[in-house]
């Protein structure tokens, strides 16, 4: 018998989000193994019809703005295309107004869509390691690239996986938006960490880090370089962070060899998830200092993995708190046991 939990709400005070947890048995696991028996969609070759991003269909992509090589059979490992419906556009002119009540400005920015593989069936979990290292890779280059040539625009990475997750194409890709302007949560969270810096007078996330490893409670994976936990104040049931455990605000700093460590916690985490809900929707995001380059000593990059397993309803959109009806001790003990 897992110990049962109280009900309870706790914040995090750097994201200093609200979340109520409902421990009831909802959230249960529905196995435990890991399963990699290929699908039906597997056994087509590829390309597969309609699908803009299998090799051969480049009469369906606007351009091609990046490629990581050829190797053995397959034309290249991973590529960069402009997305087809993007909101924001680079070379809009700047403006910005103010009235009253009301402000508008020039959607500018860049939207890309990294293509993480050749393969059209092959979900990023189930991928071979080394496939997984370069699509980090290819989160890095783009993320430089814009942070050198375009030094107003704030690159940000994240992955849809899964119609609820809002990825509209099955074929395994990952996303970049750049927008001109800084992201309120991501400000607001710059500066939470800042007052706990001030309070603690050391990085918050360190902080976490040590905490989080010293109670084990909520640790998923850990490794030299990084850790994977279930945070405090877990929004979703089954959310993961990874960071790495050397204090490091800005992921552009990111080496080959630490990058290879965070494909490994990446895939690692990503593929107990898979086994424990039976691969479920999810997102996962970069969050890094908004500073290019910044040695600031109160942020800590990260990578945060969102599972889509409850719906944000009526009482959590009217007020920003979060309702999860899991406890994070539990999902980190059941991931922490997934047989992958
Ligand atoms: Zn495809
Ligand atoms: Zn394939
Ligand atoms: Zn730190």
């Amino acid at each position: 018998m897992a110990p049962s939990h109280p009900p309870e709400t706790r914040q995090d005070r750097i994201t200093n989000q609200w979340v109520a947890f409902a421990p009831s048995r909802s959230g249960r696991p529905r196995r435990t193994t890991a399963d990699d028996a290929p699908s039906a969609a597997s056994k087509e070759e590829v390309p597969v019809e309609g699908c803009p991003f299998c090799p051969g269909h480049e009469d369906m992509l606007p351009s091609v703005l990046w490629e990581l090589g050829a190797e053995e059979s397959l034309p290249w490992r991973t590529r960069v295309v402009p997305n087809k419906y993007a909101a924001l556009e680079p070379d809009r002119a700047a403006y910005d107004q103010t009235c009253e009540l009301y402000r508008s400005r020039a959607s500018r920015g860049r939207q890309e869509v990294i293509i993480d593989t050749p393969h059209h069936d092959q979900p990023l979990a189930q991928m071979p390691f080394a496939q997984v290292d370069a699509v980090l890779q290819t989160y890095l280059e783009r993320y430089r690239t814009i942070r050198t040539h375009d030094e107003d625009l704030i690159p940000f990475l994240f992955r849809n996986h899964g119609a609820s997750a809002g990825a509209s194409i099955a074929h395994p890709h990952s996303q970049l938006i750049a927008p001109d302007f800084v992201p309120p949560q991501i400000e607001q969270e710059e500066r939470a960490a800042r007052a706990r810096y001030e309070e603690l007078g050391t990085c918050p996330y360190c902080v976490m880090i040590e905490e989080e490893l010293d109670a084990e409670a909520r640790l998923v994976w850990k490794s030299d370089a990084f850790v994977v936990f279930v945070p405090f104040a877990a929004e979703n049931p089954y959310e993961m962070w990874i960071l790495p455990r050397a204090h490091e605000p800005e992921v552009g700093r990111l080496d080959d060899e630490d990058r290879s460590e965070l494909a490994r916690a990446l895939r690692d985490a990503l593929r107990r998830l898979r086994a424990c809900l039976d691969d479920p929707d999810y997102n996962f995001f970069v969050r890094t200092a908004l500073d290019y380059n910044s040695d600031h000593p109160h942020l800590h990059w990260s990578v945060r993995i969102r599972p889509r397993t409850t719906v944000q309803a009526g009482y959590e959109l009217g007020t920003g708190q979060r309702i999860n009806p899991s406890i994070p001790e539990r999902d980190a003990a059941v991931l922490r046991n997934a047989d992958v």
